[in-house]
C-alpha cells in the first residue's frame, strides 16, 4: 500500500477484493474464472480468500474423505472441492497474484492449525488475516468438565492466539492483519473495549486492519480517530470493508445481520427504488463510491477492501464511478499502474 501510495503521489487509494470459498466444483471453476477475469479489468492490489474449513462437496455426493484427492462415485471421477489452501494456492502459484489467506483458529485443532500455516507457506503466501471465527463450541456449556475438553483440544479461544503462535513459528515471514468493528461486534458492544483488544492484537504483530461492512462514513471516521487516540500507529493501515449494494432486500438483511446503522439519507434515496434494481444500483453505485472519497479525504484511509460476493460487476462499477468523482484513474490497468503487483510490496 505504502508504495503504490507513494508511486501515485497519494492521489488515489488502492484496492483489493475478498471472495468467498463455493461449496461446490462448478462453483470453484467459476470463481477461478472470475478472480483471473477481474484481475485483467482492474488489477487490485491483492486479493482475499475467506476462510472455510469445511468445504462442501456437491449435494448429490454422500460421502467425502478429506485426504482424498479424486473421490469416485457413480462411476465417474469427481475432483474434490478445493478449500481455502486450495484455492490460494491456485491464486498464488497458478494466476500469480499476491493473496491473503484468511484463517480462523476456534474449532480447531494445533495439528490443523499447523497443517493450514504450512500449505500457505509452501504456496508463497505471505498474507494471513488471522481471525477467531464462531465462539468456540465450549462457550455456551455449562459443564466444566466439556469445557476442559474442549480447551485441549481447540487450544486458541481469540485471534490474538494465534497472532501469537504466527509470530512464534514464522517471524515475520506474514503479514498479519486484524478483523475490526467500528459499529460494534455481536458479542460486544462497547467500542472502547473492542478499541482495547483490537491494540492488544496490533502489539502482538498484526500490521493491518480489515472492518466490517458500514455505510455511516460519520461512525467511520470517528472510530478510526479513537483507534489512533488508542495508540494504534499510522503504519498499520485501517482498511474499510466496502460492500457494493445490489437488491433493496440484500442490503437491509446484511445491514441488519451485521447490525450497521443504515444512514437515512441512504435509505431515503433506496426505498423510492426498491423494485427496480438497475435504478437502485446505478443510485447505490453513487453513494458508495462518494462514502469511498470521503474515506480517503478524512486522511484515514489508503485502500478499499471489496466484499465482492463473488460478483464481477459491483466493485468495478464502484471504482469507476470514483474515478468520476475523482476526476484521476484508479483502476490501474488503465493507467499502466501497478501492473507488476504480484511481484513487490
Ligand atoms: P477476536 O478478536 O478474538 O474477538 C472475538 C470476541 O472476543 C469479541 O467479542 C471480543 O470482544 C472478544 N475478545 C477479544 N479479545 C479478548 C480478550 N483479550 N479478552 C476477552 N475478550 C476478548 N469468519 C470466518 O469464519 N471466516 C472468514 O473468512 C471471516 N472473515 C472475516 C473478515 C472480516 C474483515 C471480518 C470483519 C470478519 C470476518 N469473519 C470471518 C468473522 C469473524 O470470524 C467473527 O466476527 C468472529 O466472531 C470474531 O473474530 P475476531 O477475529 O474479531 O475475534
Amino acid at each position: 500500500i505504502e508504495k503504490f501510495q507513494k508511486e501515485n503521489s497519494f492521489e488515489i487509494p488502492s484496492f483489493s477484493y475478498e471472495y468467498f470459498v463455493p461449496k461446490t466444483l462448478q462453483g470453484s471453476y467459476n470463481l477461478y474464472d472470475r478472480i483471473d477475469k477481474m484481475n485483467q479489468e482492474s488489477n487490485p492490489l491483492f486479493i482475499d480468500v475467506t476462510w472455510n474449513a469445511g468445504g462442501v462437496i456437491s449435494p448429490n455426493i454422500p460421502s467425502h474423505k478429506d485426504e482424498v484427492k479424486i473421490s469416485q462415485f457413480s462411476g465417474k471421477i469427481i475432483p474434490k472441492v478445493p478449500k481455502t489452501n486450495e484455492i490460494i494456492d491456485t491464486t498464488q502459484q497458478a494466476l500469480q497474484l499476491d493473496s491473503c489467506m484468511h484463517m480462523t483458529c476456534t474449532n480447531m485443532t494445533l495439528k490443523e492449525i499447523d497443517s493450514a500455516l504450512k500449505k500457505a507457506y509452501e504456496s508463497g503466501c505471505e498474507n494471513i488475516l488471522a481471525l477467531r471465527g464462531d465462539p468456540p463450541r465450549s462457550i455456551n456449556s455449562n459443564d466444566q468438565e466439556s469445557i476442559n475438553d474442549a480447551a485441549e483440544k481447540y487450544p486458541f479461544k481469540y485471534a490474538k492466539d494465534l497472532i501469537k503462535y504466527i509470530k512464534e513459528k514464522y517471524g515475520d515471514h506474514f503479514c498479519i492483519g486484524i478483523a475490526a468493528y467500528p459499529e460494534g461486534h455481536p458479542e460486544e458492544g462497547n467500542s472502547d473495549v473492542l478499541i482495547k483488544y483490537l491494540k492488544e492484537k496490533v502489539d502482538l504483530g498484526a500490521t493491518f486492519i480489515i472492518t466490517q461492512m458500514f455505510y455511516n462514513t460519520e461512525i467511520f471516521i470517528n472510530w478510526c480517530d479513537r483507534v489512533r487516540a488508542a495508540g494504534v500507529p499510522e503504519s498499520v493501515h485501517i482498511i474499510p470493508g466496502i460492500m457494493p449494494i445490489t437488491s433493496y432486500d440484500s442490503f437491509l438483511r446484511r445491514c441488519n445481520w451485521c447490525q450497521i446503522d443504515v444512514p437515512k439519507e441512504l435509505n431515503e434515496v433506496l426505498k423510492p427504488v426498491q423494485q427496480d434494481d438497475e435504478a437502485l444500483r446505478t443510485l447505490a453505485t453513487n453513494y458508495v463510491a462518494n462514502m469511498c472519497l470521503k474515506l480517503f479525504r478524512s486522511g484515514h484511509v489508503k485502500h478499499l477492501h471489496f466484499y465482492t460476493m463473488n460478483l464481477e460487476k459491483g466493485s468495478f462499477v464502484i471504482l469507476k464511478e470514483l474515478e468520476r468523482l475523482l476526476g484521476k484513474k484508479v483502476l490501474p490497468w488503465a493507467t499502466g499502474l501497478n501492473t507488476n503487483n504480484n511481484k513487490e510490496k
